[in-house]
């Protein structure tokens, strides 16, 4: 069984959506320890005067020892945990895959046409259904 987060405090991603009519994605990232010293969560910079994580920041830092990384290098080092309702084969599963966005191409059900997308693919562990995670890392 995957450990979900008990607050989004703990999650670099989170989402939980409908998809279809029966199936379902649920999905998140929980934050990595600091690669250097291995007791910090690795956050979003805070701002010194409202001590607000700075959302657009394009670095992670640790909040014990300082170490930093860049946002992309640092997302590189993240796992996904996916709970799903297959809507095909209304299989329910779950899932780890590296949290590794790629371009893939989906058809947009409002324009009928097919567009490129970043997303994070996985495959219904029954039917082989592919579905798709979307949306950016907060
Ligand atoms: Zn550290
Ligand atoms: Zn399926």
């Amino acid at each position: 069984m995957l450990k979900e987060p008990e607050s989004m405090d703990e999650c670099v991603y989170f989402t939980n959506r409908i998809v279809g009519e029966k199936g379902s994605i649920k999905c998140w990232v929980l934050r990595n320890k600091c690669p250097k010293c291995g007791k910090g969560l690795m956050e979003k910079p805070r701002d010194p005067k409202t001590g607000n994580f700075k959302i657009r920041s394009e670095e992670y830092v640790c909040p014990e020892c300082g170490y930093t990384v860049n946002k992309d290098e640092y997302a590189e080092t993240l796992i996904a945990s996916i709970k799903y309702v297959c809507p095909k084969c209304n299989y329910s599963g779950e899932i780890e895959v590296p949290f590794k966005r790629k371009s893939v191409s989906r058809l947009n059900e409002e324009t009928g046409k097919r567009e490129s997308v970043k997303a994070l693919p996985f495959e219904c562990a029954k039917c082989k259904n592919k579905m798709l995670v979307t949306q950016k890392m907060k």
